[in-house]
């Protein structure tokens, strides 16, 4: 059957490759540390989990389509006004809606080389055109960024700290950036990890947002919060950007569990804090212990690291892969981030880290160091 006798998508999507999550088995391994996500070991607040399940006596009311109280929540959290506050079906969604609301067909968005993989999607998506910026140390390139805007570009996506290499870059690069760009092109600010950052020159963007026209900041409740299966996600945004995608996003895009979860989770700031402190912790003493065992860990401010394997020496991330696999440990490997010799690996439980540490100890052929 030729194609033109079937439904044929615009040609753009066929060159998308469908997102492939992390894994989140190890076949014939009895306890699995998924450490693939970058979810959080600590999990969600108790006092979440107890939203989640008061909100099963309600099921047959549709949700409140604007998702306000938790808008009014976030707002309180960060002292910032509710209705400049939009939020989605996790901030995958809010990346979608943009590309869909700000490219026209062969408008170009710019992102770096090991930039999130939703961007590109998100753009092909919209039959935008992808730009990559090259990064400097894994690191986004403020300088490559600007020099790759031309009179298309209309949106810059950041990462900062970026997912997968856990870099990012100070604030006054990140104005730096803003005051380069055109003014009808759409900087989008994505700090998932932002609350894990322990930096004084870093800044998630609320005070960009609020004092300019083309600024948006992404946050997240999958990752600290602990709620990836919920799908919760907001945006901060200039008036005119919340307008726009108020009129084009689904109408009940962020279902009632969410919304109630939500709430009760942002509120809880001594379990955010709990997170915060587990990771800084943890994500020291991994970084020391891999560096020990003669691996190449970039430098992370989030809650999972970048872990280089000597290829040349015959020790390659994809046997490391299947190694710690055997063990049951899940890692994330980046071939589709072109990094086929590096492996990404949330920062877990004590019992989890530790496992790690040991496992590749051996399959380096090295003692662990204490610690
Ligand atoms: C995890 C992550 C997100 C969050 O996605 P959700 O859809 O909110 O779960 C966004 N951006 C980056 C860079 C991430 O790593």
């Amino acid at each position: 059957m030729s194609t033109s006798e079937r439904p044929a998508p615009r040609p753009s999507i066929l060159e998308i490759s469908a997102y492939v999550p992390g894994r989140s088995h190890a076949p014939g391994v009895a306890k699995v540390h998924k450490l693939s996500s970058n979810e959080s070991p600590l999990g969600p607040s108790p006092k979440a989990i107890e939203a989640f399940r008061a909100l099963a006596t309600s099921l047959e009311f549709y949700p409140d389509g604007s998702a306000t109280a938790l808008r009014e929540a976030i707002g309180r959290q960060y002292g910032l006004d509710p209705s400049r506050i939009i939020c989605g079906t996790g901030s995958d969604e809010l990346i979608s809606l943009l590309a869909q609301a700000y490219l026209t067909p062969g408008d170009e968005a710019i992102y770096t080389t090991h930039g999130f993989l939703v961007y590109r999607i998100a753009t092909l998506a919209a039959h935008g055109v992808p730009v990559i910026a090259k990064e400097t140390s894994y690191t986004a390139d403020v300088d490559a960024i600007i020099g790759a805007i031309s009179p298309r570009t209309r949106i810059v996506f950041l990462a900062n700290p970026n997912n997968p290499t856990g870099t990012y870059i100070p604030y006054s690069e990140v104005r730096r950036l803003q005051a380069a760009l055109p003014p009808h092109a759409l900087l989008v600010l994505d700090a998932a990890y932002a609350e894990y950052v322990r930096r004084n020159d870093y800044e998630a963007g609320i005070e960009l947002v609020a004092t300019t026209e083309n600024v948006v900041m992404l946050r997240t409740f999958s990752k600290i919060h602990g709620l990836a299966a919920l799908r919760i996600g907001w945006m901060y945004g200039p008036e005119h950007v919340i307008d726009t995608i108020n009129r084009i996003r689904p109408a009940f895009n962020v279902n009632a569990a969410a919304i109630a979860t939500g709430v009760a989770a942002i509120a809880d700031t001594a379990h955010v804090e709990r997170a915060v402190t587990h990771n800084e912790k943890w994500l020291a003493w991994l970084t020391q212990q891999l560096t020990a065992l003669g691996l190449e860990v970039t430098p992370s401010v989030g809650n999972f690291i970048l872990i280089h394997f000597p290829a040349e020496q015959g020790k390659t991330a994809k046997d490391a892969d299947e190694f710690l696999l055997k063990g049951g440990l899940v890692l994330r490997a980046l071939s589709a981030y072109h990094l086929p010799n590096a492996l990404r690996m949330t920062v877990g439980t004590e019992e989890a880290n530790r496992l790690v540490v040991s496992a590749l100890s051996e399959f380096l052929g090295r003692e662990a160091r204490r610690g």
